[in-house]
């Protein structure tokens, strides 16, 4: 299993709920895009189904402890989504419900149900998981990630013990890239645009459509500082009709925004976004309330675009607000 860096506190809450025979049975790990919120997940599956833990901490060799972590143990359910939005359906959890209800084949006896980046789950699906995670078998436990707790019901947030995932120090990301093997260069620029978050540090560095997704974002950033409605258009345009590429554009921009309004009052100050440098640009064209303007306007297209709105039309649409704030 992956070396964790950083969130010390919580794996030293898991290490203890596990020596002391108390682990929870619904756990929720919250976090942004890439903080290791599945890694948290997998870790807490290993904790439970270990031969051989120590103080609590899963020995990350025993055979439970392989297949965990290639997710071929038998007792992990990794729970499938479907389809166009990839939510979790009723019927899925259904099934998780009749299953939940057969006895696991492993020497712990523990069967884990992984439901990973779960999105403004169905609320008819959560109703139906409801009663199995208020009273679950002795044996079952269900793991959900997702970027807030707020993407679930009350009644289920009640019911589960809800951790936070934290990113970690830029050095500790620049640490976890070099033991992959990164050259100095590419982690020096990954470590630049997603700072502690080693997740999206990693698909910086392997994937190009993140490389191009932050191009396209600091394009945006610099049609704004030059006003230029039509390249603002034709960077939005270019992100295409792809509904996770469009968030991400969007939430990078939005921390750029927000980079921004911080630099407009202390122009020393870090930055949490992807491009300082743009960032402290737009903050020498526009206020902290023009920002806070633009903020607003982002989360609303954000929030269409999750409703299955025609992603062209919203950017169309927020295009010509970013403008008419930004004059
Ligand atoms: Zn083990």
């Amino acid at each position: 299993m992956k070396k964790i860096y950083g969130n010390t506190a919580l794996i030293s809450t898991i290490s203890s709920m596990i020596q002391r025979d108390r682990a929870a049975h619904s756990v929720m790990f919250c976090g942004e895009k890439g903080s290791g919120r599945k890694l948290m997940a997998k870790y807490y599956t290993a904790s439970l189904l270990c031969e051989a833990p120590e103080n609590g901490v899963p020995c990350g060799s025993c055979p439970a402890c392989r297949m965990v972590d290639s997710f071929s143990h038998p007792d992990v359910t990794v729970v499938p989504t479907s389809g166009k939005l990839g939510g979790y359906s009723v019927e899925t959890a259904r099934s998780v419900c009749s299953d939940a209800f057969i006895k696991p084949n492993n020497n712990t006896g523990k069967k884990v149900y992984l439901f990973f980046d779960c999105r403004k789950m169905d609320p008819r699906t959560q109703n139906t998981l409801l009663k199995l995670i208020e009273e679950p078998p002795d044996y079952a436990y269900f793991i959900f990630t997702a970027e807030s707790k707020y993407e679930f019901l009350p009644t289920i947030i009640s019911r589960c013990c809800c951790f936070g995932v934290s990113p970690c120090t830029g050095e500790e990301s620049a640490a976890a890239l070099r033991e992959s093997g990164f050259s100095e260069k590419e982690i020096s620029a990954a470590v630049s645009c997603f700072h502690g978050n080693i997740g999206r540090c990693t698909e910086y560095i392997v994937d190009e459509s993140l490389r191009k997704q932050v191009d396209l974002t600091k394009r945006i950033a610099d049609s704004i500082i030059r006003r230029d409605e039509y390249e603002l258009n034709s960077a939005f345009f270019a992100i295409g009709s792809d509904r996770d590429s469009a968030h991400t554009v969007l939430s990078m921009t939005d921390l750029l925004v927000r980079d921004a309004a911080v630099l407009s009052k202390d122009s020393a100050a870090g930055a949490a976004g992807c491009h300082r440098d743009s960032a402290l640009r737009l903050s020498q064209v526009i206020s902290a309330y023009q920002a806070a303007r633009i903020h607003s306007r982002i989360e609303k297209a954000w929030s269409a675009i999750e409703s299955n709105v025609s992603i062209p039309l919203v950017f169309a649409a927020l295009c010509c607000e970013i403008i008419n704030i930004a004059v």
